[in-house]
């Protein structure tokens, strides 16, 4: 038995091939975790498009038909630093269709991962940082409208911190917004999450899995959540080209352990979003990102969900 994962073939959409955004890899994440049996057909769930009027929990209409039908201002556009297309409009809606699937899944099965997700730096208004519309955000808002959920966790250990969540929430007692993310580096302006703890560039696994586990648990105790959000950036790795802490896969691994089975143990069920991950070298970048997935598998099989 495997824990559901959230895939769909418009993750992908075309960008221009020196882009620094590595595109390809939510295809690859996935064939990957095919490949090496993390996940077997049967476990992989597709998403919908989300309505507009979802989106619209969040994000204010003007900037999502302005961005949907690309006709954002340049300015704006470059702010978001991916090159606007039909495909990549669609390939947005969907990654929040999938985050939505995904916390749905974990609901009903305690774990539940997607293969894309995490776009933090999206605020109400505006994109920024590849980040166009902010799946992690709308998800929280929506499984609450539908009645699913009344307290949301976001734990957000991307490197750079969650921004964008943290403005939208800093006034929202439901949804506690904690992100643990390097100090030096984007966004240069941080937010205020409920909880920020930033980082001295360069700590290693040791330093940086200590200071995790200092506030997790403690948190699960103080907010108790009906759903944690969890944004498993791998940007936090030694050789991102973006991050600036020195984790190795190791450390990846027992990041991604130590969140699990935090959450599981105490009875908290977690949807789990990739979040960033930036590399030249595309296999090494997709297998860290297949950490997580090979996490979530042997936590569930472990505590049988
Ligand atoms: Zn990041």
């Amino acid at each position: 038995m495997n824990p559901p994962i959230v895939y769909h073939p418009q993750y992908v959409a075309p960008i221009p091939e020196n882009h620094r955004f590595p595109m390809a890899k939510f295809r690859l994440l996935y064939e990957l975790l095919l490949r090496d049996n993390i996940v077997t057909f049967n476990d992989v769930y597709q998403p919908e498009f989300p309505d507009l009027n979802v989106i619209e929990l969040i994000h204010h209409f003007d900037y999502i038909n302005a961005y949907c039908n690309g006709t954002l201002e340049s300015k704006a556009q470059r702010r978001i630093g991916l090159p606007w297309s039909e495909a990549l409009a669609k390939r947005t809606c969907i990654a929040v269709g999938g985050t939505i699937l995904t916390a749905k899944l974990a609901l009903k099965y305690g774990l539940a991962s997607n293969t894309a997700g995490g776009t933090h730096h999206a605020f109400p208004n505006y994109g920024s940082g590849f980040c166009i519309f902010n799946d992690l955000a709308i998800a929280a808002r929506y499984l609450q409208k539908l009645g699913l959920v009344e307290k949301v966790l976001i734990v957000d250990l991307d490197v750079h911190q969650g921004d964008g969540t943290a403005w939208i929430f800093q006034n929202d007692p439901t949804v506690f917004t904690f992100s643990i993310h390097c100090e030096e580096n984007f966004p240069l302006k941080k937010q205020q999450s409920d909880l920020d703890v930033p980082l001295p560039e360069g700590l290693d696994d040791d330093g940086y899995l200590q200071i995790l586990a200092q506030y997790l648990s403690d948190l699960l105790s103080q907010v108790k959540p009906d759903l944690v959000l969890y944004d498993a950036g791998v940007d936090t790795h030694v050789s991102d080209r973006l991050g600036k802490l020195s984790l190795t896969n190791t450390g990846l691994y027992r990041r991604e352990m130590q969140v699990l089975s935090t959450c599981v143990c105490a009875g908290y069920p977690v949807a789990s979003v990739i979040g960033g991950g930036y590399a030249k070298e595309m296999s090494a970048l997709v297998y860290r990102h297949s950490l997580l997935h090979r996490a979530t598998r042997d936590i569930f099989r472990q505590y049988r969900l």
